[in-house]
């Protein structure tokens, strides 16, 4: 099948992006890299009046620093990513990430910010970097914004992301000294989206501990707790499942079951 017949435009910048945005000419869609949008225009399942080019935009495919917090551009590509684009600890943890998504030629295109924006729940990134306290920064007409990613998905391929809105970047707070980071992917083959992820972040200042369970039907699964002991061994099997069954688990038992795998795995990751 082919994609159904649309308008293309170039955006110069990303105010130009906004513009296009609001520029009430139908449907108008971003493309960033290409990986998920252009299957789902060959199947039609989704069919844009505009399609608005921001793979290019020089705006979105850097990074820098303010004070502790790395801004990645959302053009970034999930392969750049895994080369060491960020220097560091908290770089060498979205290395790691990236690196298990899946293969080096949808990695070489697809980008950090489309795979945010696109929220597929079973996604490395919008797990991840829910359980890295990272924030996502939002350009539309009447400025920037800033949305925690953990509350920036609203279900099952639904964001925070207005219609017209542009998400620039991507803020990631560097890990605190000694911070302890454990993630996990169950997947049936190395690269294959999840079927559940655990991901456990422990900052040793704050001595708190999160703990995300991804791949769930809708949006991540936070879970914020004091840890003052340090990591704890084992994680509360009720507490994840009471969340679990919150997030349409409750008939589901190998569902549970492999988020508990996920869960506890990631836990001893973080502990190694
Ligand atoms: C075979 C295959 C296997 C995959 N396996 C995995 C996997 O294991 N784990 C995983 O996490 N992902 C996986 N993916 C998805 C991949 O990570 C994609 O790169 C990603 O989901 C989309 O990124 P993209 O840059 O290609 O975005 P696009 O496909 O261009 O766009 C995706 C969506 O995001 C919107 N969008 C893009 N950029 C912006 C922006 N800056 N602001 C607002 N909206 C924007 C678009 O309008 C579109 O709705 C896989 C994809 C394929 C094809």
């Amino acid at each position: 099948m082919k994609a159904a017949r649309f308008d293309y435009a170039r955006a110069r910048s990303l105010a130009h992006a906004v513009e296009l945005l609001g520029s009430g000419d139908g449907f108008v869609k971003l493309l960033a890299g290409g990986q998920t949008l252009g299957p789902m225009l060959n199947l039609r399942l989704v069919q844009p009046d505009l399609l608005v080019d921001v793979s290019r935009l020089d705006e979105t495919r850097r990074w820098s620093e303010e004070g502790g917090t790395i801004l990645i551009g959302a053009g970034i590509t999930h392969a750049a990513l895994e080369d060491g684009a960020i220097p560091g600890p908290t770089g060498a943890v979205l290395a790691g990430i990236a690196s298990g998504i899946a293969y080096r030629g949808v990695r070489n295109r697809g980008t950090i910010g489309g795979s945010l924006a696109h929220a597929d729940p079973a996604a490395d990134w919008l797990s991840s970097l829910a359980a890295l306290h990272a924030e996502v920064a939002l350009v539309g007409p009447a400025g920037e914004r800033r949305v925690k990613v953990a509350e920036f998905a609203k279900g099952a391929f639904a964001t925070a992301v207005g219609d017209d809105e542009v998400l620039r970047a991507v803020a990631v707070p560097r890990l605190a000294k000694g911070a302890r980071w454990g993630y996990y992917k169950f997947c049936r083959k190395t690269g294959d989206f999840a079927e559940a992820i655990g991901a456990v972040l422990f900052d040793p200042e704050r001595e708190t501990l999160r703990l995300v369970m991804g791949a769930t039907n809708g949006a991540p699964v936070v879970l914020d707790r004091a840890a003052p002991g340090g990591i704890p061994e084992t994680v509360d099997v009720a507490v994840l499942e009471r969340a679990l069954d919150d997030h349409g688990f409750a008939e589901d038992a190998y569902g549970k079951a492999v988020h508990f795998v996920a869960a506890r795995r990631a836990l001893v990751e973080a502990r190694r």
